[in-house]
């Protein structure tokens, strides 16, 4: 066989080779690193603290809610027996069975001041009732916000469990093409292109598309290009180092 025509397509193709392995490490890398985040379970972590926080917020609610509720019994109560007494006392003063006038103007200073206790406790109830009604409205966005907390963290536990196989799947795949690849690869341009992908993010070779790298995205020069082309050997880019490959 001539080693002119045999060499000669298998060097550019070669190069080819090392974009497309270019293509499944950047693939391989991405995969791993959302299989690490998954694997962290940051996410879920997330969702479960914010459903903890929207329950206790509403349980706080629920909690103000009733103590609210007991006040207002209690006032309403308090006032009842207020208007009793007060009620009993102006029939003293009106049915004559109190002569003294110092026992009646005693009476009548008893019931000014069970007056004044009754519209004191109703104002306290106004107050509580305008309260109950502000956190009543509060109420259904909060436990709309719990029901979303708790719908988000099931999607994601389901999510994550079913994108967690996806992932091996997909991995196992692009390593056993990966594995099928390297070996159609000469051995010193594949340590080249690991060193450099080591040191460059994980980019160690690059397409070369009009003058331009597409790793750095800087346009060579003129005579730099010029020399390119006449390289036998791996080519460089002048700016970032990388394997450049003409396509
Ligand atoms: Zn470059």
């Amino acid at each position: 066989m001539d080693p002119q025509t045999s060499e000669a397509p298998a060097e550019p193709g070669s190069m080819q080779r090392l974009l497309l392995l270019q293509e499944l490490d950047l693939s391989v890398d991405r995969l791993t690193s959302r299989l690490n985040e998954l694997e962290a379970g940051g996410e879920l972590r997330d969702a479960r603290a914010r459903l903890a926080e929207t329950e206790a917020r509403v349980g706080e609610l629920r909690l103000a809610l009733d103590s609210i509720g007991r006040e207002q019994r209690r006032l309403e109560t308090d006032i009842d027996s207020i208007e009793r007494k007060a009620e009993a006392e102006r029939q003293r003063l009106f049915d004559g069975s109190v002569a003294n006038p110092k026992e009646l103007q005693a009476i009548e200073s008893e019931v000014r001041n069970l007056v004044g206790r009754k519209s004191h406790a109703e104002d306290l109830l106004i107050e509580q009732m305008e309260r109950a009604e502000e956190l009543d409205g509060r109420r259904g966005p909060l436990e709309a916000e719990e029901a979303e907390a708790r719908q988000r963290l099931a999607e994601i536990e389901e999510g994550s469990a079913r994108e967690l196989v996806e992932i091996e799947q997909a991995l196992a795949e692009r390593r056993s093409e990966r594995e099928q690849l390297t070996p159609q690869i000469p051995p010193d341009i594949l340590e080249l292109y690991q060193d450099i992908r080591r040191q460059k993010k994980g980019v160690g070779a690059a397409a070369l598309v009009d003058g331009v790298c597409q790793a750095c995205h800087q346009q060579l020069s003129p005579m730099y290009l010029d020399r390119l082309k006449r390289t036998e050997g791996v080519r460089r880019c002048e700016y970032c180092r990388r394997i450049l490959v003409l396509t």
